[in-house]
């Protein structure tokens, strides 16, 4: 099974993504965690990465697109995965379903998670991250066991540069120029599904998991 998770900045791509992973047994695949984690590890890929994120803009489709086939050539990608933040253009999302086409295969479902922009901008002041493992916490609504730590691995948990206000909005006015238009790309391949992302995480699961069945 191959999914993509379509939805805006904050919407709960991330956390619907881990929670369908582990339900299916299948890898979740976010560029914005392998970005993370290159820039943590201080590597080419990461440093020129870095400028675009902290500026709340997209890296180049490029980079992004060799990234992210290089990540689903690999083994564990053969029973599908779930995708969280890529595509995020449609150039992204041709080279993706042309590469696939190639071996007869396709998307089966992208699920978009709705959440209006006036929830967002709250929503990502509550978060936050580990940069280790890639869980992410709210304050109030999806707390930590012990505050500011992570549950899967001890980390301490922290506010992302790109998740201050103003580069909230920013992120948020790309996403409508660029990303948006996917939920049109996807719907006309037939295989757009659409879930309320405003009401509780597990009801948000509960509706993906009727749409996958
Ligand atoms: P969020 O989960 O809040 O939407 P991500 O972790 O997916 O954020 O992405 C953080 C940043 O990483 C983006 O603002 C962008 O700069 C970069 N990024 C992640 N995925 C992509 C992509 N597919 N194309 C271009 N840039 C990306
Ligand atoms: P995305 O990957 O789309 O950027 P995340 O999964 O990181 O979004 O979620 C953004 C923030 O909202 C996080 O702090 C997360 O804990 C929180 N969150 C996720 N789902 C919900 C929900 N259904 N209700 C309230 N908060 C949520
Ligand atoms: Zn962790």
């Amino acid at each position: 099974m191959k999914i993509v998770m379509l939805g805006a900045p904050g919407a709960g791509k991330g956390t619907q993504a881990k929670m369908i992973a582990e339900e299916y047994a299948i890898p979740h695949i976010s560029t914005g965690d392998i970005f993370r984690a290159n820039v943590k590890g201080g590597t080419p890929l990461g440093m020129e990465a870095k400028a675009y994120m902290d500026r709340g803009e997209l890296v180049p489709d490029e980079l992004t697109v060799r990234i992210l086939l290089d990540r689903v050539a690999k083994d564990d990608c053969a029973n599908g995965y779930v995708l969280d933040g890529f595509p995020r253009t449609i150039p992204q999302a041709e080279v993706l379903d042309s590469e696939l086409a190639k071996m007869n295969d396709r998307i089966d479902f992208a699920i978009d998670v709705e959440v209006p922009d006036e929830n967002i901008v709250r929503r990502m002041s509550g978060r936050r991250a580990c940069l280790n493992c890639g869980a992410t916490y709210h304050i109030e609504h999806i707390p930590p066991k012990k505050e500011g730590i992570c549950d899967n691995c001890g980390s301490e948990l922290v506010l992302r540069d790109d998740d201050k206000e103003e580069t909230v909005k920013k992120r948020l006015a790309v996403y409508h120029e660029q990303t948006q238009p996917l939920i049109d790309f996807y719907n006309k391949k037939g295989v757009l599904k659409e879930v309320d992302g405003t009401v509780d995480s597990a009801e948000v699961f509960a509706a993906i998991k009727k749409v996958l069945a």
